[in-house]
């Protein structure tokens, strides 16, 4: 029998699946799928999961993204919440209190905080002691423009801080106010100073593609634990401004090689998002890559799930639920919602040329927030995805 303390893992969870179960620990952190026999020779008891069918998605997702306030006074262009100033109408703090009672009853290990901007809730310290109270693991994404001292205390409780930062100095442009790029990097001295785990994310655009490099770089220079590149979404406010802030597609097909050129030279740790994976998967790399990478295709409404400023959930944050479905009730949604379903079962019936793609498993058809945004129809393939993008244009569907 394996005992988990015996092999350093003091600090960890299990929650229970079909296949067996996710092993979450904070310390190392790390999640990792295992199967029965592991739990078996761990000690763990049978779990009734173990005798039921595969329902082709995880009892629960493994980390939620709350916004928790729609409020933020950046005001950047290409916001992918629409998030604004004085108007927002948020959760009061006793309903975001229930909807992480709601999500640790679950399972959920993780709960990724934004917004709006979080330090613009007045009551943020409550809410990221509550997440450690229950044994959520409370991780932030800020814009990084205020970091005094409540500031630090508040992420002192995160297992790990990102400062969206999409350029350095003049080329910083997600609001275009002045000081901003020197508000952002003094906030990241900082979390470095205090100790805290800190990183950035980076949305990349057709304004910063070139300068990608000189951001991974300043990661280095600062001592970082990560840098993510997120690409740019048809999301709120950025749905109005995509056709100025779209990659195009030769830096679309040339973003793989691009980022693996960065990480084989920079000693920081590089992430890429979901909406990424066409641009790597046109690239046909190998298995053991994919692994390095630790990269999922579209795995909204499964191991991700969104969670709007009022309490609404979706697959995940780019994406709408038009049947405005209540945080409060997932317990029971997280099987019958119909907006979640439709993520889960796009691969049983996708269109070409995703059903003969290799990589249709893994991909899941490319982001559904691009495919809705250009194509105005859920089951249709990501049209960035350069495979498609080819295919569309064989069939004389692209000019
Ligand atoms: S729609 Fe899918 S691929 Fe796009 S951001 Fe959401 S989870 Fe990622
Ligand atoms: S063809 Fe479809 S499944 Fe294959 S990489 Fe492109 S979007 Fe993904």
């Amino acid at each position: 029998m394996r005992n988990m303390e015996s092999v350093g893992l003091s600090r960890h969870r299990v929650r229970y699946e079909s296949f067996g179960g996710i092993l979450s620990s904070t310390d190392p952190p790390f999640l990792a799928w295992v199967d029965r026999t592991f739990l078996r020779d761990a000690g763990y008891e049978e779990s009734p999961l173990w005798h039921t069918d595969d329902p082709g998605y995880l009892s629960a997702p493994t980390e939620a993204h709350f916004s928790i306030t729609e409020k933020c006074s950046s005001g950047c262009a290409g916001c992918y919440m629409d998030s604004c100033g004085e108007t927002a109408v948020d959760l009061s703090l006793e309903e975001v209190k229930a909807v992480l009672d709601t999500l640790r009853a679950m399972g959920v290990f993780h709960v990724a905080l934004g917004g709006g901007e979080a330090f613009e809730r007045p009551d943020f310290e409550d809410i990221a002691a509550y997440c450690r109270e229950i044994g959520l693991v409370p991780n932030l994404t800020t814009n990084g423009q205020r970091m005094g001292d409540r500031e630090i205390g508040i992420c002192r409780m995160m297992g790990q801080v990102n400062v969206s930062l999409d350029g350095l100095e003049s080329h910083y442009g997600v609001n275009g106010r002045a000081g901003s790029f020197e508000r952002a990097d003094q906030a990241l001295r900082k979390l470095r100073a205090a100790g805290i785990a800190a990183g950035i994310n980076c949305v990349v655009s057709v304004k910063n593609y070139s300068h990608i490099k000189d951001i991974a770089e300043y990661a280095c220079t600062r001592g970082l634990a990560e840098i993510e590149f997120l690409k740019y979404k048809p999301s709120g406010r950025g749905k109005d401004r995509y056709p100025d802030f779209a990659l195009s597609q030769e830096m679309i097909r040339s973003f793989y090689p691009r980022i693996q050129e960065i990480a084989a030279s920079l000693p920081v740790e590089i992430k890429i998002d979901c909406s990424f994976i066409p641009a790597m998967m046109y690239h046909h790399p190998p298995l053991e890559e994919l692994e390095k990478w630790a990269v999922a295709g579209c795995d909204g409404g499964n191991m991700l799930l969104g969670i709007r400023s009022s309490g609404v959930f979706s697959a995940c944050s780019f994406i709408s639920n038009n049947d405005a479905e209540s945080a409060l009730s997932l317990k029971t949604h997280w099987h019958t919602s119909a907006h979640l379903s439709r993520f889960r079962r796009w691969t049983q019936n996708p269109p070409e040329p995703c059903a003969s793609c290799t990589y249709l498993t893994i991909c899941r058809g490319g982001c559904r927030a691009v495919a809705l945004y250009y194509n105005h129809d859920f089951s249709s393939p990501d049209p960035e995805c350069p495979f498609v993008y080819d295919y569309m244009c064989c069939k004389g569907a692209l000019k």
